[in-house]
C-alpha cells in the first residue's frame, strides 16, 4: 500500500493541532505532532540542567533520546525515555526555550529521521513548520495554515484561560510574534510556504468551516 502523507505547516496558534486532530479522526489517519518532539527534547535538557549553548551535548542527546508519540483517543501521549511529558512540555519555560534546539542542523536532521520513520506503515497527518518543505517534500497534500496575529492571540488567550493560566494578551502577542520570527528566520528548516502548498487563512473561519476548507483541498 502506498503511504499517504498530509502535511500541515504554519505559525503558532493558526489552528494546526485542532485541524490535524479532526482530520485524522475524519480520514482515519495517524496524527503526528512534530512540535511535541522538539518540546520533549527541550524539556529533557532543562531537566538535566544542560546549558542550551552546549551544542555538542544537545546534539548528542537528540541522537540518544527515545521519543514516543502514543495515540490516546483523539490525542497523543508523549514520552521521552519512558517519562510521560504530555502536559509538562506545554509550560512557558519549554515553549520559550524550544528555539535553541530547533535551530541546530544536526538536531533537526535527527528529528526529521524519526518523523519519516513514523510513516513507513501508516497513513499520516503531520503538523509542524517544515513538513511540506523538508520532512515530506513529496507529501500528497500540503496545507499552510495561517491567521492574523490578533486572531491567533485571541485563540491562545481563550485556550490559556480555559486551562486556568493568567496571561495578558500583550504577553501572548509578544511571545507569538517572537516565536514566529525565530521560526521563519532560522537557517535550517525555517517556516515557509512550500511552492505546492495550499495557503489557508483561518482568521475568519470557525472550526467546522476550517475543516470543510481543508477537506476541499485534500479532495481536490
Ligand atoms: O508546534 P509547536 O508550537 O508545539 O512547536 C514548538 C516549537 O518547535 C516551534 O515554535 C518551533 O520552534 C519548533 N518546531 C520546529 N519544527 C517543527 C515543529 C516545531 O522547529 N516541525
Amino acid at each position: 500500500m502506498k503511504s499517504t502523507v498530509i502535511a500541515i505547516d504554519g505559525p503558532a496558534g493558526a489552528g494546526k493541532t485542532t485541524l490535524a486532530k479532526l482530520l485524522a479522526e475524519r480520514l482515519g489517519l495517524l496524527y503526528i505532532d512534530t512540535g511535541a518532539m522538539y518540546r520533549s527534547l527541550t524539556w529533557k535538557i532543562l531537566q538535566l540542567g544542560i546549558n542550551f549553548n552546549n551544542k555538542d551535548l544537545v546534539i548528542d542527546l537528540s541522537r540518544k533520546v527515545d521519543i514516543i508519540l502514543r495515540p490516546n483517543g483523539k490525542d497523543l501521549k508523549i514520552f521521552i525515555n519512558g517519562d510521560e511529558v504530555t502536559d509538562l512540555i506545554r509550560t512557558p519555560e519549554v515553549t520559550e526555550n524550544t528555539f535553541y534546539v530547533a535551530q541546530i542542523k544536526e538536531v533537526r536532521e535527527e528529528m526529521v529521521k524519526k518523523q519519516r520513520s513514523f510513516v513507513k506503515e501508516n497513513r499520516v497527518i503531520m503538523e509542524g513548520r517544515d513538513i511540506g518543505t523538508v520532512v515530506f517534500p513529496e507529501a500528497d497534500k500540503k496545507i499552510y495554515l495561517d491567521a492574523q496575529l490578533s486572531e491567533r492571540v485571541n485563540r491562545r488567550f481563550k485556550e490559556f484561560k480555559a486551562k486556568g493560566f493568567e496571561y495578558t494578551t500583550s504577553k501572548i502577542e509578544q511571545e507569538l510574534a517572537e516565536r514566529d520570527k525565530k521560526d521563519k528566520t532560522r537557517l535550517y528548516g525555517p517556516l515557509k510556504i512550500a511552492d505546492d502548498a495550499v495557503y489557508l487563512d483561518t482568521t475568519n473561519l470557525n472550526i467546522p468551516e476550517m475543516v470543510e476548507e481543508a477537506l476541499r483541498v485534500i479532495n481536490s
